[in-house]
């Protein structure tokens, strides 16, 4: 049995032949990846917005806390009764209870990840949960 799964997304460019489908709901440009990569703590999901668009919905959690990375573009978020402008680097951390939406600047398109994991059960930070594997790391090259 392997220790890992892959899954090639494609490039961010080309994240719009994605399409999450939850009738009513079509969400293009996103796809998450926990069935994708048998994820068992967490769930992630890669999104593109073309520009001007976003979640057409307000949405909140019942247990998940969400952080959106912000890898390109720029746009806006919504939480509660606050806007934060997003751009490349951003990072936005939402308690389940906050009620969110997302969408990108008229003038170009923004890529972001989702990352939602249950609150309060982060074990450990940082490097706290790893440890050094004695012996060389091997190329075979
Ligand atoms: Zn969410």
């Amino acid at each position: 049995m392997s220790n890992y799964t892959t899954y090639e997304a494609g490039t961010w460019s080309d994240l719009g032949q994605h399409c999450f489908r939850h009738p009513p709901l079509e969400a293009p440009g996103k796809c998450f990846l926990s069935e994708r990569v048998d994820s068992s703590g967490c769930e992630i999901s890669l999104n593109r917005f073309e520009p001007g668009k976003g979640y057409p919905f307000l949405h909140r959690h019942q247990q998940q806390e969400e952080i959106y990375i912000v890898v390109s573009g720029s746009g806006e978020m919504l939480v509660d009764e606050s806007i934060i402008p997003l751009q490349e680097g951003s990072v936005v951390r939402i308690a389940p209870a906050g009620v969110r939406s997302l969408r990108a600047s008229a003038d170009g398109p923004i890529c972001f990840l989702c990352i939602q994991a249950t609150e309060g059960t982060l074990t450990s930070r940082t490097i706290g949960d790893g440890s050094i594997v004695p012996g060389p790391v091997n190329w075979q090259n």
